[in-house]
């Protein structure tokens, strides 16, 4: 490690696999903290303990009994609960019936409440366990609010004196924006709404997203192409003028992924396990999972996957304008995913239409996805915007060849075949539009007919690194530089990042 010194780090986030998860963020929180740990560094993780957890299964033990959390004018109470993502990374879970004995994640009328909540506990309960962390990462809105604490309620509380914040965005749509009422909640009323000369809403709502990316002593989101394009109009979400004034400290990290779970070689959901020399099994995985879906058993035929939420972000409105030119062309398609009901009709339609060649799966299923991923030719993502996207990743690494827009994560990691070239590792198109989706997948299908073009795209994606171990590296940098711009009494020199 260097001259750095090792760091303590508490992670909160709201979903972390394997406990809870509705998509990367969970995946994100639950292997980053594994390759911190292996850098050798102190790093702790926070969660909501949902009604769905089961304490038994986890081994979840009580480490801290009922202890107050200030909500508002009142107390409420919660009691602490550790569990582990690996030996040496413990994980918190902030246990309060009334706010998480639920059947789901999110979604509820007081989600703001709930997460002021979890946040306000995990801060008091760090004080009961006298553990000081150098910085806490906190993760897209839901734990947003703690860098304006550690500004305004806690600033001057002599235990956080030291303690640096870093937010990570995962996902800027999704901004957790409530009315007046939950300043109160989370104790800072007196500090009033924000003011930004450009973004008038701002001084009428509370936006969560916003409070983070003003208040965090160092910001950055999950790829460095998605971090420049946040600063535009276009990709801003309206908070583009608060993020160009933070530029100076918006960095771009792209995920990785846990290359320990997702590995064809030992993956147990999977029917027939492979690595990149014995490629030839594969095909048992496609053939398995066209029984399993009801697709026509065709070793030939070239195979889609989608595993995704289904949301307005993930670009199923191009594909749902060609499906039926793209399934005339004889491919056939299994999608998994489940989210805006408007889309779950859709895709229904479409695997009526055609069955044998289309199915689909509206639920959350992890064991399918991980068959998907080892039996699909092709792994589509046509977003329209795309923080990083773990999806493209997995599918490389389970030789499923990507199909891509060209935004955010998918343009950092997807590099379009070129067949002069030989260059490339999957297919990709720019411009958000029905007939370049399609055109490409066109271009991947005539490619498809290759197959020795197709070994090699298969190949290089499964040799590619997308391990944590270059990001974790920089996230260790930033964490630094967080506590560099904290500066309370800080002294650069000790953390080595003046040396920089
Ligand atoms: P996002 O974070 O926007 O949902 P990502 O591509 O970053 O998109 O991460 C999605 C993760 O969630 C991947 O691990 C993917 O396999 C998984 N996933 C998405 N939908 C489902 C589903 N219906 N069933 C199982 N896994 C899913």
């Amino acid at each position: 490690m260097s001259d750095q010194r090792p760091l303590k780090v508490l992670l909160l986030s709201a979903e972390v696999v394997p406990f809870a998860k509705t998509g990367g963020l969970a995946d994100v929180a639950g292997s980053l903290p594994k390759a911190l740990h292996a850098l050798g560094h102190d790093i702790r993780v926070a969660m909501p303990r949902y009604g769905r957890i089961d304490p038994d299964k986890f081994g979840l033990k009580e480490v801290l009994a009922a202890f107050p959390v200030p909500m508002d004018k009142q107390m409420e109470e919660a009691s602490i609960m550790e569990g582990a993502l690996a030996p040496g990374i413990p994980v918190y879970f902030i246990e309060n019936g009334k706010y998480y004995d639920r059947d789901g994640i999110y979604m509820y009328p007081d989600d703001a409440e709930r997460f002021i909540f979890f946040c306000r506990a995990s801060l008091e309960m760090l004080k009961r366990m006298d553990w000081r962390p150098d910085v806490i990462h906190c993760n897209d809105w839901h734990t947003a609010i703690i860098p304006n604490w550690l500004k305004t309620v806690y600033k001057e509380d002599a235990f956080f004196a030291n303690t640096a914040s870093l937010y990570t965005i995962h996902n800027l749509a999704y901004q957790g924006i409530f009315g007046y009422r939950v300043l109160e909640v989370a104790g800072i009323a007196e500090y009033g709404f924000m003011y930004h000369a450009e973004m008038a809403d701002l001084s009428e709502v509370v936006d969560f997203m916003a409070r983070g990316i003003f208040f965090a002593d160092a910001i950055n989101t999950v790829s460095e192409k998605y971090a420049q394009e946040i600063l535009t109009p276009e990709f801003g979400e309206k908070l583009d003028p608060l993020l160009r004034d933070r530029r100076d400290r918006l960095f771009g990290i792209l995920n990785g992924i846990d290359t320990d779970v997702m590995n064809p070689a030992t993956d147990k959901h999977i029917v027939q396990q492979f690595d990149v020399e014995s490629l030839d099994k594969r095909v048992a995985n496609k053939l398995e999972l066209q029984r399993e879906a009801n697709l026509h058993e065709d070793a030939a035929a070239p195979l889609i996957g989608i595993i995704s939420r289904l949301a307005d972000q993930k670009g199923f409105d191009i594909l749902g304008d060609v499906t039926d030119h793209l399934l005339d062309l004889g491919l056939q398609f299994v999608l998994l995913g489940t989210g805006d009901p408007h889309y779950h009709e859709m895709f229904s339609r479409i695997a009526q239409a055609y069955p044998g060649r289309a199915a689909v799966f509206l639920t959350f299923n992890a064991e399918l996805a991980q068959k998907i991923y080892a039996g699909t030719d092709m792994f589509l993502m046509p977003s329209r915007f795309e923080p990083c996207g773990l999806g493209q990743m997995i599918a490389m690494r389970y030789g499923s060849v990507p199909i891509v827009r060209a935004t955010g994560g998918l343009a950092d990691t997807v590099k379009d075949f070129d067949p002069r070239t030989g260059e490339g590792n999957g297919f990709s198109f720019a411009h958000y539009d029905r007939w370049a989706l399609f055109a490409t997948i066109v271009r991947a299908l005539e490619n498809f007919k290759y197959r020795d073009t197709w070994r090699k795209l298969q190949v290089r994606g499964m040799g590619a690194d997308f391990s944590w171990s270059a990001s974790a590296l920089k996230y260790v940098d930033l964490y630094y530089r967080a506590i560099a711009a904290c500066g309370k009494g800080t002294k650069l020199e000790d953390y080595g990042v003046a040396k920089k």
